[in-house]
This record gives C-alpha cells, structure tokens and sequence, in this order.
C-alpha cells in the first residue's frame, strides 16, 4: 500500500512539475530576454510575483513608493539599453507608477511599468471591484505603447511586444497591465515554455540615408561658426568614441546638454560649456546630436540663438525633425550609425573652422572658468556655508572618482552643480531631465547603484530630496552605496520668506528650519553627517565614497542664498500685483 501511495505522489508531483503559470512565465520570458532586475513595490496581485522573481534568480529591489520604484526603472534602462522594468500594484500602486512612465517617455528612457489590475469583467462593468480601474486606457496617452495579456499563453508575445516598443526606434516607457487572474492561470510547462519569445534584436540599427549624409557634411563644410551639440540621446546610443572622434577630427566646439556632460570629459579643450550663450549665439550651423530643440534649448530660436543658423540634426525620430524651426538637413537613423557615415564622408581634410571663431570661444570659455575658479575660491571660507563653497568641495570629489554616478536634483543645487561639477565618464551625470522634474533623486540613486555596481552621489536640495526621502531606508536596507548630500537652506529656493499676513502659519515655500536629514538616514542604520563648512562637507562625502555605506550628508546653507526658481525664473508667471 505505501508504494501505491509513494508511486501515486511521485505522478502527481511530476504532472505538478509538468504545469507552469502566469507568474513564471512572466518571470521566465523577463529572463530569457536578459532582464534581471525589478524594482517594485509588492502588494495585491503581485506580491507572489516579487517573491517568485526574487526565488527565481531576479535582484528584486522593493521600494517604499512606486514613482520612486518607477524613476529607479527608467534610469535603469538609459544605463543599460535595456528596458527597466517596474513593478506595481493596482489602481493606486499603478498611478504612482504613472508619473514615473510618462517621465521616462518623455525622456526617451527605456521602461516597462508591469502592473497588477482587477478582474477584467467586473471593472468594465464598473461593478466596483477592489481597486477598480481601467488602468490600460489610462497609461496610453502616457505610454509609447500599452498591452494588456489576458492568457497564460500570451505572455511571452506580450513581454516580446513590451521590450521591441520600449527599445527600438526613439526609447520610451511601456505599459503592461496583467489581470490578477492571469498571473494564476495554468498551462503545461512544455508548452509555456515554447510559447516565450527570446527578442531578437530589440534594437535595430537604423542607417541613414546616404544623400542625408552628403546634405548634412555639406552643409557643415560650408560653416564659418560651426556647434555640436550632444544631448542625453547619445549618452543613451553609447555614441562615445565616435563623438570624440568627429569633434577631434573637425576641430569643431561641442557643447553638451546636462545629461551628455562627459560623454567627452568636460575639461576637453573643445569644449564650449563655458561660452555657452556666445556660442549659441554666434554659431551659423549647429550639429545636433540626440538632443531636442525644446525649451531646454529655447525652441531653437529668439534671443539665446542670436544670429539666423541652419540646424543638422541626427535623430531616430524622423518626426523630431521641424518640430520647432526648420531642420535644413535632417540624419534620421540611430546616432552610431550616422555619426559613423558623418565621419566616413568628413574624410581627413575637413577644414577646421577659422582661428578668428575658436579664438573667440576660446576667450569667452577661459574668462568665464577663470571667473568660476575665483568664485569658487571665494566661496570656500563663506560662513555660512552658501552654494558654490559647498559645489567647489563637490567638484574635486568628482575629479577624484569620475567613475561614480552623480545624481542631481533642485532649483539652485542642480543649476549651480551642472555649471560647477565637471563630468568625466559618459552616463555618470543623471539628473532631472526633460520635465526639471524633482523626485528622481532616490529611484535614481538606488539604481545607479544596482546597475554600475559603483558608489553614487546624490546631490539634492531639501525640497526636491523631499519627494523621495523615504527611499533611505530602501538605501540602507539593500545597503547600496549611496552617499546623499543635502543641500540644506530651510525652503524651496530659500528660507527666508515670512507669511506676508503675519499669520501662524509659515511662509508656504519654507521648511522646519534647521531640520537634521541627516537623523533620517541614522534612523535606518546607515551614516548621518551634519556639516557647515565646505571642509566638512568634503571629509564627510570622502569617507562616505571610502566606506561605501549608505550615508547622507546634511549640508547647512545659507537660508539666504539662493534665486526664485533657480535659472528659470522667466517660466514663473508673476501675479500682477506683485508687479
Ligand atoms: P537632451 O535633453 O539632452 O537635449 P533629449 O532628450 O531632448 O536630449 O533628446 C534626445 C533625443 O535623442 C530624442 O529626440 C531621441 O529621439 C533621440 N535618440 C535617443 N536614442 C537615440 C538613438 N539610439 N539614435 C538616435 N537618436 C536617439
């Protein structure tokens, strides 16, 4: 009788083993096409599915709210050319994760947004289900593509579809939404598993048009004040080795947007940081390479471009092309390729651009870094401690271990630190991108770390480190190697402004003065330093970056120092009785 009944187990455990389901064959096709990482905030439906990634071999990195899972996925997936995949919840867990899609969309980051959802049935039905939502149509307008898988067999051409839109072609965020019920549907594991897709090329190469190419080298051998400019495109298309190698070999000023800072380092002699409104001004044709001419750039037009000029622009969007001024040769196709048919037809005796155009450069870059330094020098002794003393401190750290990730994010901290902090490794400046938006500095932080393996420094003000503050106990959990810098001044832009009716209440851009973010990080294990002079600031981050443990650095700043909206002031609308 006990054979009977050993032989009886033995069949069912072997027809057991011969099922799979909706949660592993999300998690095996996730694997099977070199995902390895989730971050995420498990709950209703999906708490299984973390716990079962994480039994299967997957790094799942729970966060404490998901924009801060979902801005840790993006920034995943522009370090990696693979899509970063976030994992949420159901309608509210969803929504949270919503902010995070649509920023990563918006700045052409590769993400899926994998969220639980409700019984189909019941939320068309509008039968008041739990967490009812019709999270699908909600996503679209925010996505580049958005799925929906309703069976088991499907989920392997639903993660194929996910990962091609969110690489291929101009990066962007994706939408998967997976119906609780799917996640717990059987099927016969040979079949499951012959039903996944291994993606094969997600990213094809996109050549460029041969007489695009000519059009584009004409146009820049006819330059008399030739820019290149790079955006955080070819920071993402890894384009590196070939943009130095054109920049070198035409002997042309580069500028870099924020997040191409050391795509070339930026003590490069070719760089143009340092004259950036002369030579946006002056320049007659200006190369533009992964970089929109947005309002980052002022539309490519009025006062900062100064004179009329004539745009080349390498894009894989074909639809960028004119979306504010006219493009009068447009390189659609990715920027490895056409950056390397560029330099095929530049040939060896491209004519460097006149002396009278890189001397003027040159002079109005060497006046304004000499002014810089004498700032910087100034700064160092200022008590209180304000912007630049503390930034002059940074600035070395960074010479000092370029291969860290410097995450940035503020008004003043992060205009002040673009300008201060020179980068010198490609993709190791992440900041607030397209929107200016805060929040990312913590999902940003935590990911650099997974991703590179490498210490990061996140340099936050006290109001956009707010957004996502909670995340130091993710930090000191997984004990990654963060060291977060506080740039304290008591309020959002400064800390000084007082209700103007004299109320109880304070003055609504202003925080608890003297506020210890450093007790936050204590709170949770990790390192916590207080620091008001730029030696301590530099001693504190030193040892962080030397120990390697989660550590935040409050950095006292002067209350006073500071400017409304940092450099965008022009954007803030002015009530006309202020005026
Ligand atoms: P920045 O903010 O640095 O100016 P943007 O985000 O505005 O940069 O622009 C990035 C541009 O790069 C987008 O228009 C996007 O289509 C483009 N892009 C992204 N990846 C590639 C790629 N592999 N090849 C070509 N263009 C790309």
């Amino acid at each position: 009788m006990a054979e009977v009944g050993n032989e009886l187990q033995r069949h069912a455990a072997e027809e057991h083993q011969a099922q799979t389901d909706g949660f592993h064959l999300v998690i095996d096709a996730l694997k099977l096409n070199g995902i390895e990482n989730i971050y995420g905030l498990p709950g209703i439906p999906v708490t299984d599915l973390a716990r079962l990634a994480q039994a299967n071999g997957m790094r799942v990195i729970s966060f404490r709210h998901e924009q801060n899972a979902g801005n840790a996925a993006a920034i995943a997936g522009f370090l990696t050319q693979k899509p970063g995949v976030c994992l949420t919840v159901s309608a509210p867990g969803f929504l949270n994760g919503l902010t995070a899609l649509a920023h990563a969309t918006t700045n052409c980051f590769p993400m899926i947004l994998i969220s639980g959802s409700s019984e189909r049935e019941i939320v068309d039905l509008q039968q008041g289900d739990y967490e009812e939502m019709d999270q699908l149509a909600i996503a679209r307008p925010h996505a580049k593509a958005a799925f929906r898988v309703l069976h088991a067999e499907d989920i392997g051409v639903g993660i194929a579809r996910a990962i091609r839109a969110a690489v291929s072609g101009r990066p962007g965020g994706v939408y998967l939404d997976l119906p609780a019920k799917l996640l717990g549907q059987s099927m016969e594991a040979e079949k499951g598993r012959k039903s996944l897709i291994k993606v094969v090329d997600p990213a094809p190469r996109q050549l460029p048009a041969p007489d695009s190419v000519d059009r584009a080298v004409a146009l820049l051998k006819s330059a008399k004040r030739p820019l290149i400019l790079v955006g955080k495109g070819a920071a993402y298309a890894r384009a590196e080795a070939d943009i130095r190698t054109l920049v070198e070999k035409t002997g042309i000023p580069y500028l870099p947007m924020s997040m191409a800072k050391g795509l070339l380092p930026d003590t490069h002699p070719q760089s143009a940081s340092a004259a950036r409104s002369y030579v946006l001004a002056e320049a007659d044709v200006v190369l533009l390479v992964g970089a929109r001419l947005n309002w980052l750039l002022s539309h490519g037009k009025g006062k900062t471009w100064g004179k009329p000029k004539q745009f080349i622009q390498i894009d894989i969007a074909p639809t960028e092309m004119d979306s504010n001024v006219a493009i009068a040769a447009p390189v659609v196709g990715d920027i490895g390729s056409c950056v390397s048919a560029i330099l095929d037809k530049v040939g060896d005796d491209f004519a460097r651009p006149g002396a009278d155009w890189l001397n003027a450069v040159a002079d109005r870059r060497d006046t304004n870094l000499a002014k810089m330094a004498e700032t910087l020098a100034r700064s160092r002794d200022a008590s209180p401690m304000n912007f630049h003393g503390a930034l002059g401190v940074l600035k070395d750290v960074v010479k000092a271990n370029p291969n860290i990730s410097f995450v940035n994010e503020g008004a003043n901290t992060l205009d002040y630190a673009r300008a201060v902090i020179d980068m010198y490794e490609p993709r190791k400046r992440l900041d607030v991108g397209t929107w200016g938006v805060m929040g990312v500095g913590m999902g940003y932080a935590v990911a650099a770390a997974v991703e590179t393996g490498k210490p990061v420094l996140a340099l936050c003000g006290d109001s956009a480190f707010g957004f996502s503050g909670m995340e130091v106990e993710t930090i000191c959990r997984y004990n990654l190697p963060v060291c977060i810098v506080i740039f304290n001044n008591n309020g959002v832009y400064k800390g000084i402004d007082v209700n103007p009716t004299g109320g109880r209440d304070p003055a609504v851009t202003t925080f608890v003065p003297g506020a210890r973010y450093d007790k936050m990080m204590e709170a949770f294990g990790g390192v916590g330093a207080n620091v008001t002079t730029p030696a301590e600031l530099e001693a504190a981050v030193n040892e962080a970056l030397r120990s390697g443990k989660p550590t935040l650095v409050n950095a006292v700043i002067d209350p006073a120092a500071g400017t409304e909206s940092g450099r965008l002031t022009n954007l803030n609308p002015q009530s006309s009785a202020k005026k």
